[in-house]
């Protein structure tokens, strides 16, 4: 497939710090570089910049993969697929860095500094009450061979610092931006390798972009500002810069702040940033990779719903909008509600069972092997627009008739009925249970209609009490199917409860 944005084969990386919980803005990147790879025929890599070890978080690796692989974002080369540049994760890498930085303090376009941290911090607050702008002063940049054979000799710790020209200007290009030029004054000499000899993620990711043949980096826009650097440091080794895409940044819902991964509630209502939330909502991932394809790209504005390839068919990263955008949470629900309807019975019951396992505190074994799902689940199918709405829907099928709670007993009055009429209705009933035979919802419903109209009633004044006395609530899944899922002896014990909370009524 034709790729007009450069000759290269293309090779996208996504490229997290598991130094937390993957974030929905991540997840997007994510799947931007597959499309992306999958639409020319490419190369999707996964791999680990951990570099950063004090913010390292084993869980949040393995979540990461989770995340992306519940996505359907399967990646070609990787920590755990291997592939021709492996290893994948940058700590087992961390000869190449140190040979790269040596490559650039022979031509000298880095230089060793020794300031202490003390040093630094002393000159950041100096620079502060002076009204200086902070950064390094570069006083290492100059000493003298002599003074750093003193500093070598005495055994000093260092870092390789990027010697960033001190006057003119540089320029990148953005695919979706155009062409950005900053004033090399602005830049600072930024560290490429740490004392304890990892390199940061300066170095570390041109290094690897570079071996490892990336062709496109898809990255968040808060990257854009380390741009210019990873510039000179790919002049520096005399490479060129991948083509860079700078995702747009994704708002929070009022669209006026960033979305954040701790502050979840705008205008009083919570929202979901991290994937795991998501998960475990009971986001299908086929809506969500819809939902998230259409954040800073569009499929067509006239359509809703599409197939998977179809997006990879069109996606085109030329056309992706650098505007910020708030994320439309009630057109994840709505296509989440279009895809809940989709898919099979049998397949629904198999995604509501680790949500429903969790809130009802049942096992899954034990759910996937229980009948109520099966009559229950085809009855809710069209009224869920997330998975985990299903536990109020249908907990009291799995509570015993004790566990009942009738908060609002008035709902055992049947429309227009008192208590008294509304217990003779349930005795009715009652009476009426205990004969159907064989007990399926057709048989139940005939029979409690034609008792409705003997008893001069209408259908919902006689369906009512049953409905309440059942469920304790006021909205709940359809009457006749509900009393199948519950058995006939369950049935009778709720409409006993019903009649003796309609009793208390008086
Ligand atoms: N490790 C960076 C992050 O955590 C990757 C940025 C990039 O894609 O270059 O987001």
């Amino acid at each position: 497939m034709s790729n007009p944005t450069t000759p290269r084969p293309v090779r996208v990386r996504f490229a997290p710090s598991p130094t937390g919980e993957l974030h929905l803005g991540g997840l997007r990147t994510a799947l931007f570089d597959y499309l992306w790879a999958r639409h020319t025929g490419g190369a999707f890599i996964l791999r680990i910049e951990d570099t950063d070890q004090k913010r390292y978080d084993a869980k949040s690796l393995e979540s990461l993969m989770r995340g992306l692989r519940w996505l359907g974002l399967e990646w070609d080369e990787g920590p755990d697929v291997g592939g021709p540049h492996a290893p994948y994760i940058q700590t087992e890498r961390a000869a190449f860095y140190q040979q790269h930085a040596q490559m650039l303090l022979d031509s000298g376009a880095a230089y060793r500094c020794y300031c202490t941290a003390e040093r630094l911090t002393e000159m950041r607050e100096e620079q502060r009450r002076t009204k200086q702008t902070t950064g390094y002063d570069r006083r290492c940049r100059h000493l003298s061979p002599a003074e750093r054979a003193e500093r070598e000799a005495a055994g000093m710790p260092s870092v390789v610092r990027l010697a960033v020209p001190t006057e003119g200007k540089t320029t990148f290009t953005d695919l979706i931006r155009g062409d950005i030029t900053v004033d090399n004054r602005q830049l600072q000499d930024e560290v490429l390798l740490k004392s304890d000899g990892l390199p940061t993620y300066h170095l570390a990711a041109m290094v690897d972009d570079h071996l490892m043949e990336i062709s496109h980096v898809l990255r968040g826009e808060e990257w854009l500002s380390t741009a210019p650097i990873h510039k000179l440091v790919v002049e520096a080794f005399g490479w060129e810069l991948p083509v860079l895409v700078h995702l747009p940044v994704i708002l929070d819902p009022s669209g006026k702040g960033k979305m954040s991964k701790r502050k979840k509630v705008v205008e009083g209502k919570e929202y979901l940033a991290l994937v795991h939330e998501f998960i475990s909502a009971g986001y299908l991932p086929d809506a969500m990779f819809n939902f998230l394809t259409n954040v800073g790209w569009n499929y067509d504005p006239m359509v809703e719903i599409f197939e998977r390839e179809e997006a990879i068919e069109r996606f085109d990263i030329t056309q992706i909008n650098p505007k910020a955008a708030a994320l439309p949470y009630d057109k994840l629900d709505w296509l989440n509600g279009q895809y809940i309807r989709q898919i099979t019975p049998a397949a629904l019951k198999a995604q509501l069972t680790p949500i429903l396992s969790k809130q009802l505190k049942i096992s899954e074994a034990k759910l996937s092997a229980d009948n109520r799902l099966d009559i229950l689940v085809p009855q809710i199918q069209e009224r869920l627009k997330r998975l985990d709405e299903a536990v109020e829907w249908i907990d009291w099928a799995f509570k015993s008739a004790d566990e009942i709670v009738y908060d609002d007993p008035s709902l055992l009055l049947g429309r227009k009925l008192d208590a008294a009429q509304s217990i003779a209705v349930l005795e009715d009933g009652a009476a009426v249970l205990r004969t159907i035979e064989p007990f399926l919802p057709d048989n139940t419903q005939a029979a409690f209609r034609e008792r409705a109209t003997a008893l001069g009633v209408s259908a919902g004044g006689y369906f009512g009490p049953f409905r309440a006395a059942i469920s304790g609530k006021k909205v709940s899944p359809p009457l006749f199917e509900s009393m199948q899922a519950l058995g006939r002896d369950e049935v009778l014990r709720r409409v006993q409860r019903g009649v003796e909370e309609l009793g208390k009524m008086g």
